[in-house]
């Protein structure tokens, strides 16, 4: 059949959006862009028990951050709305209503007191069509009587009656057709008189039918609800039109076996969130914005976690993951979050950054260390940036590896003194002075052969002296390449830097 791509990501909101969640997001979002499709986003809220505040702005958030586009939804509106389920009572209503009328849904009076009392009574007790019949439900009491229960203000449950004994089959585009027999099934709830609301499973074909979704990408641990929402779609009389399953493999603890969890993320120091998570009252978990990742390093790492470009491929901007996305190159099986990958897919997006966009993101990281980042200029910012970004992960990593360049040292790393610093050094230091006082251009490219060949004249040890040199600039014996350092401190400052640790180290 030809139908439109219409997918939607459909979270609800009962916490911080969690990075599968995420990636199923991205999913839905390359599969739809990639066929010219529409990307609902439906709030999934029908569980008021589970609701929690601030939820639904951190998805949008989250997903606005990582540049996953929503065609339809709560804030973007569309001609299939609402897309909050909380403000669909009147149509699932309705359409409980359609199951109750044709017979595939029953009204259930059991309070839990009652099915409890039934749990211990029967081992595995399951509401199904063995035990229906033994139950307080429209089923087994007059019709008067359930009107009556009804009437006088009872609270009750509507059931889906499943048909013991048939072969239900669930099509998903990775796996395959997988059959399950409807015996193991239970009569599940979709909805309840308490809060007048559907359940998950009702909610969520009924928006699907709808919204006239083509395609419901999701995560594998919903597989378990396929075969009842195939038997809903049946029930409802619209399977032709059912949406085509996929369901996504896990995303997998980077050591180890099992599901990815938050406590992996505590335990390696990794998170798990988009952004970071203040819950009321609770603790803060971290998020990969605040961790200093780039939205497309997570996006492009995310995209990988299960599905390749068909080779080798990896590094790909959010238009080249369009191009490229199938479901033929997914993997039914669990991808392993391998968050040391993320830290490299940052290292190698900050690379390709201009220098000067870097500069401007170090400018809040200097501000933070004290420093006004209004006192140096856009280029010195980022020609200090492009010496040392090779060996960054994250922004905030510029700061340990250009300290010097706005502090002169005052202190000087001790193990180097022992290794670089003789009683000859002073005087040494002293004539490199005099060398460099004598240097017009002290460009990098023309000061080095002018120090370099005053050591060789001199026949003093190369590398004794330019360490020497290193640590009475940089305060240790790391860093760029010396002569690039001395080009933008400049030789004014390189000479003071000298004469203090002339007067300063002792040995
Ligand atoms: N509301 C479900 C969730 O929280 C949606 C599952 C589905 O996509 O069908 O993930």
């Amino acid at each position: 059949m030809n139908r439109k791509v219409r997918v939607r990501f459909a979270p609800s909101p009962t916490g911080p959006l969690h990075i599968g969640g995420v990636r199923t997001a991205l999913y839905n979002y390359l599969f739809a862009r990639k066929h010219g499709g529409d990307m609902i986003l439906r709030i999934e809220d029908t569980d008021s028990n589970r609701f929690v505040p601030g939820a639904e702005e951190y998805i949008n958030e989250a997903l606005a951050w990582l540049g996953i586009g929503i065609d339809e939804g709560v804030k973007e509106g569309g001609a299939y709305g609402p897309y909050k389920q909380s403000e669909r009572r009147d149509i699932y209503r309705e359409h409980v209503k359609m199951l109750l009328d044709n017979g595939k849904a029953y009204i259930a009076f059991d309070t839990p007191a009652e099915l409890e009392a039934k749990r211990a009574e029967i081992s595995n007790f399951q509401y199904d069509a063995s035990t229906r019949m033994s139950m307080r439900n429209s089923l087994t009491l007059p019709k008067e009587e359930v009107e009556k229960l009804i009437a006088d203000g009872n609270q009750y449950v509507v059931r889906f009656k499943i048909e013991p004994g048939r072969n239900v089959e669930v099509n998903d585009l990775l796996r395959g057709k997988v059959t399950i027999n409807s015996s193991v099934l239970d009569d599940k709830v979709i909805y309840k008189s308490a809060d007048d609301l559907p359940t998950y499973h009702l909610a969520n074909i009924v928006d699907d039918h709808l919204m006239e979704v083509s395609h419901v990408i999701r995560g594998e641990e919903w597989l378990p609800s396929a075969p009842l929402h195939v038997l809903l779609y049946e029930a409802f009389g619209w399977s032709d039109t059912a949406p085509q399953f996929v369901h996504l493999p896990l995303l997998l603890k980077p050591d180890g076996k099992g599901k990815l969890s938050k406590r992996d993320g505590d335990r390696l120091g990794f998170p798990v969130f988009p952004l970071e998570w203040h819950p009321e009252g609770g603790e803060i978990s971290s998020g990969y914005r605040e961790s200093g990742y780039l939205p497309e390093a997570v996006v492009n790492f995310l995209a990988l976690l299960g599905w390749n470009p068909g080779d080798d491929t990896e590094i790909m901007s959010m238009d080249e993951l369009v191009a490229k996305f199938d479901f033929a190159h997914c993997s039914r099986s669990g991808a392993k979050f391998d968050f040391e990958k993320g830290r490299w897919f940052n290292h190698e997006y900050l690379q390709k950054m201009p220098d000067e966009e870097l500069a401007q993101l170090f400018k809040p990281v200097l501000a933070a260390h004290d420093i006004n980042p209004d006192n140096y200029s856009d280029e010195f910012l980022a020609r200090a940036v492009a010496l040392v970004k090779g060996r960054i992960y994250f922004v905030k990593d510029l700061w340990d590896q250009t300290k010097f360049f706005f502090t002169a040292p005052t202190e000087y790393n001790p193990k180097d003194i022992k290794k670089r610093w003789s009683e000859d050094t002073p005087r040494i230091m002293t004539e490199l002075i005099d060398v460099i006082n004598g240097i017009e251009d002290f460009s990098s490219a023309a000061a080095e052969p002018i120090v370099l060949g005053w050591i060789a004249d001199k026949g003093y040890h190369l590398g004794n002296v330019m360490n020497a040199f290193r640590l009475a600039v940089v305060g240790e014996c790391k860093g760029p390449h010396m002569f690039d350092i001395t080009e933008l401190l400049g030789k004014e400052e390189t000479i003071k830097r000298l004469q203090r640790a002339i007067n300063e180290i002792s040995i």
